[in-house]
């Protein structure tokens, strides 16, 4: 595995490339990381994976000084599981001035559910994931449903601007509980990471609920509204903090105007803190690639 820390270097070694996909991550490498650098192994010959704790999208400061930085241990992981170069940048690489320019995104996503919450977040990810494209010219890139919401915004992203990039969706790796892998679970303590599979479940439960009921005459968006209403009262009930839950149509990233013909473009998404802790999921209805 190569690492790379510099545009030169980058060019000249991907100029030789048949093929290149692209995984792009914060660091603090996982199983999930790790998944999407094996399937994008098997559409390119070179997988690039880039680590970089992007600060523009960071809503909160500590969020940002507290993000585990591991980059040893994620460089050891990434050679293992085949990674052919590690792209790492510093901070002046990809930012060598200060940034003006941002990528706009359309409201229906940068201002729902995440972006309720997170600021720009939709408009600073768009925008450093764009320089990574200019940069690597990927033919394809890899990213996570775990972030549906935000593999959504790329997919239209690359579907408006011609970046002769295909991108594919992994599933989501979870621990043995359930719980989503994620950097930011290393915050959660003893009592907290024992619970906090909760959110999974009852997402998984809101899941059983709609595949039950499709075929019932009251299966319309206000029964829909009643499984969110119950799944918010049930976390916060356990001592969480939801931020949303949410039924929605997957294809087109709104409620459903028709659930009962709607019912397999479901997906439930949520976002809850558990103590100091923000941490999201989702689960589909059906897993599909989205479209
Ligand atoms: P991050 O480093 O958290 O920005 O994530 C980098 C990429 O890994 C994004 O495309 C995420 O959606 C994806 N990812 C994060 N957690 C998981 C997971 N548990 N399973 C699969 N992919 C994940």
């Amino acid at each position: 595995m190569k690492i790379i820390n510099n545009i030169d270097v980058l060019k000249s070694e991907l100029g030789a490339r048949k093929s290149i996909a692209l995984v792009p991550t914060m660091g603090n490498i996982h199983e999930g990381h790790l998944s999407l650098v094996r399937y994008a192994k098997n559409y390119a010959d070179t997988v690039v994976c880039t680590i970089f704790v992007n600060q523009l999208q960071f809503n909160e400061k500590a969020d940002f000084f507290t993000y585990p930085r591991t980059i040893d241990n994620d460089l050891k992981k990434l050679e293992i599981n085949k990674t052919d170069i590690a792209f790492v940048p510093p901070e002046e690489l990809m930012y060598p001035c200060e940034q003006e320019f941002f990528i706009e995104v359309p409201e229906y996503i940068s201002k729902s559910l995440e972006g309720q919450f997170r600021g720009p977040f939709f408009s600073r990810v768009a925008t450093i994931v764009l320089k990574f494209f200019l940069l690597i010219r990927p033919d394809i890139a890899v990213f996570g449903k775990k972030d549906f919401q935000q593999a959504f915004m790329i997919k239209k992203l690359c579907l408006q601007f011609p970046m002769q990039c295909t991108i594919l969706l992994g599933e989501t790796i979870r621990d043995l509980d359930g719980l989503a892998l994620s950097s930011r679970n290393s915050h959660l303590g003893v009592s907290e990471r024992a619970k906090a599979n909760q959110m999974y479940k009852i997402l998984v439960n809101m899941k059983e609920e709609i595949f039950q009921n499709k075929e019932q005459e009251y299966f319309n968006l206000k029964f829909l509204n009643q499984l969110e209403d119950t799944g918010r009262d049930k976390l916060n009930k356990e001592g969480w903090e939801c931020e949303y839950i949410k039924i929605i149509n997957k294809d087109f990233f709104r409620e459903p105007i028709c659930p009962k013909t709607e019912w397999r473009q479901l997906i439930v998404l949520a976002a809850a803190r558990l103590g100091n802790t923000r941490l999201i999921d989702n689960v589909e209805i059906i897993e599909s690639n989205i479209q």
